[in-house]
Order: structure tokens, then C-alpha cells, then sequence
């Protein structure tokens, strides 16, 4: 709560953590209507930009984790989205807790 941060850039809250981190250091994940109609899925979005209703979340395992298993997606939404997909989306850019270099996954488009 007192943690505060020196960063100027804009700022945004972690869905799974809630701490509030500079935008950089999150991922975006955005909610996609579903192609059959069902319930909207919650998906990475790498751009950082794609329009529609998003959400900021910290590549990390443990965030991931609390995001999804404490509803905090739904909450953030306010409304049901379907995480199924968001694992696999973010495989590539989660950080495991060994430490990795991760500038490989920028080249994917
Ligand atoms: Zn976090």
C-alpha cells in the first residue's frame, strides 16, 4: 500500500496481485466475444492496443495463477469471461520462477 514507486510512466493494476506496477512491466489481456456466442474469452493481448475492455497482468506464474482462481478476471470485467485460453496464450511470456531472458518472445507476430 506504502510501496511507493518512483516509475513516471503510466501506471496500472495487476489483476492477479493487485499491486499497482508501472504498464510496462504488465501484459494486456483483452475480452474477445466468442465465435459461437457463448461466454467472452479473456485473451492475451500482445499488441498492448487491441480495442475492447482490458485488463493488466504481471507474466508471472503466481499472478496468472491468482487471476484465475480467485475470479479476479470475472470481477475485473464484471462479468463472466472464459479463461480457459489464457494459459496457453501467455506461456510465452510467463516468467517461471527461474529467471529467463525474455527477448525472444517479442519476435513473435
Ligand atoms: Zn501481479
Amino acid at each position: 500500500m506504502s510501496d511507493r514507486s518512483t516509475a513516471a510512466g503510466p501506471q496500472r493494476t495487476c489483476i492477479g496481485c493487485r499491486q499497482v506496477t508501472e504498464r510496462e512491466q504488465l501484459v494486456r489481456l483483452v475480452r474477445v466475444d466468442s465465435p459461437d456466442g457463448g461466454t467472452p474469452q479473456l485473451r492475451h493481448d500482445p499488441t498492448g492496443s487491441a480495442p475492447g475492455r482490458g485488463a493488466w497482468l504481471h507474466p508471472d506464474a503466481t499472478c496468472l495463477d491468482r487471476a484465475l482462481r480467485r475470479g479476479a478476471a470475472a470481477r475485473s470485467f464484471r462479468s463472466a469471461v472464459d479463461t480457459g485460453h489464457l494459459a496457453r496464450d501467455l506461456e510465452s511470456v510467463i516468467t517461471s520462477p527461474t529467471r529467463k531472458r525474455g527477448d525472444e518472445a517479442m519476435d513473435i507476430r
